[in-house]
């Protein structure tokens, strides 16, 4: 039985979702829809249709897992509790300290509808959330270090592009090596977030820009940079498109712990994601766990799931005994 996927939202994820049910037979693109004008909205599925985003609640009947591809800022608090009420769905919510309220308003509206509605799938929340629980489970007496990066940060970017004088901004976070070596060699010390991580910006300024002020606003700007050891470097416009139009991204999940009577072995568990493209990767996990959760809807259950709750065959398109005999 193929899956039929909608798409609410075209942007990065939106159009890595698209690419995803492409590599995925047991799924179909179903629609996409789009708060904007559909025929400014073009997509590559031969076949397919764009569709204004007021549309969706009348096609319950042809789209058995809408997912959310909006912001998590302003557009997911909204969309996931308002869309669960009609379909299966899954977001990428990744605002980490909002999500048990995220958690509670798409539950409700969930389990009042019979729906199952995945909230937070990706990799950071998601992929790495799922690693650091096995981690834990198995080490109880440990430590766990998340480092991200090289990678781009958009809401870094954001705020640089913000300051005036400032025409473009890439901002990269950077794990500082030497200390993920420490910890890869089994130590497992505190470390202060300056320790961890650099923050690397390059911008393009506006001409006859002051280009010490912007540096100063930018190194000195607090919650994003002041923490950190930043650097700034000032290019051009064509080096902007030249070496910075991609969104790489990464990161490093480690969980050192103990075991033995007397806590004589350590055990180092390393995840690590190297990523081209951060939304491609995060599409792919996502349409994965919309595969998981037209099953758990299939198998009669409702309400508001993380990557935690599902049981990891039911995120593949390979059966039970598939599984046991090639990747157990
Ligand atoms: P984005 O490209 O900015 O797209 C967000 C929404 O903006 C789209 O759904 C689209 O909605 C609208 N949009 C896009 N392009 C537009 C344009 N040219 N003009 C007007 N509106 C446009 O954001 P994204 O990169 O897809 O990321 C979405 C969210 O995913 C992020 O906020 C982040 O929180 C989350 N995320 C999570 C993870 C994770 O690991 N959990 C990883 C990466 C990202 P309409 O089509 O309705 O206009």
């Amino acid at each position: 039985m193929t899956i039929r996927i909608g798409i609410m939202g075209y942007g990065n994820l939106g159009r890595g979702v698209e690419c995803a049910i492409k590599q995925n037979p047991d799924m179909e693109l179903a629609a996409v829809f789009t708060r904007r004008d559909p025929k400014n909205v073009r997509i590559l599925t031969e076949g397919a249709k764009v569709y204004h985003a007021d549309e969706a609640k009348h096609m319950t009947d042809k789209i058995d897992v809408l997912i959310l591809c909006g912001g998590s800022a302003t557009d997911l608090p909204v969309q996931t509790p308002e869309y669960a009420k009609y379909f299966t769905v899954v977001d990428s919510f990744d605002t980490h300290a909002r999500i048990p309220e995220h958690f509670a308003a798409v539950d409700a509206a969930a389990k009042e509808a019979g729906n199952v509605a995945v909230i937070s799938a990706g990799w950071d929340p998601g992929m790495f959330s799922l690693n650091r629980v096995y981690a834990n489970a198995i080490l109880p007496d440990g430590k766990d270090y998340t480092f991200w990066g090289k990678g781009v940060s958009q809401g870094h970017s954001d705020a640089i592009r913000r300051i005036d004088g400032v025409k473009d901004a890439r901002q990269y976070t950077v794990p500082v090596e030497s200390v993920l070596e420490r910890i890869r060699n089994g130590e497992t010390p505190e470390l202060t977030t300056r320790e961890k991580h650099t923050r690397e910006c390059y911008v393009v300024a506006e001409e006859g820009a002051d280009l010490a002020r912007i540096e100063k606003e930018i190194v000195t700007m607090p919650n994003y940079f002041s923490d950190y050891d930043t650097t700034v470097h000032f290019i051009s416009e064509e080096e902007m498109k030249r070496d910075h139009s991609t969104l790489p991204h990464g990161g490093f999940v480690i969980r050192n712990g103990k075991t033995g009577w007397n806590q004589e072995n350590t055990h180092v568990i390393e995840y690590r994601l190297k990523l081209d493209s951060n939304p491609e990767f995060t599409s792919s996990v996502i349409v994965c766990c919309a595969r998981a959760a037209f099953r758990m809807k299939q198998e009669g259950m409702s309400g508001c799931k993380t990557i935690l709750d599902i049981p990891p065959a039911y995120l593949s398109a390979k059966s039970g005994e598939e599984l046991r005999k090639n990747l157990l």
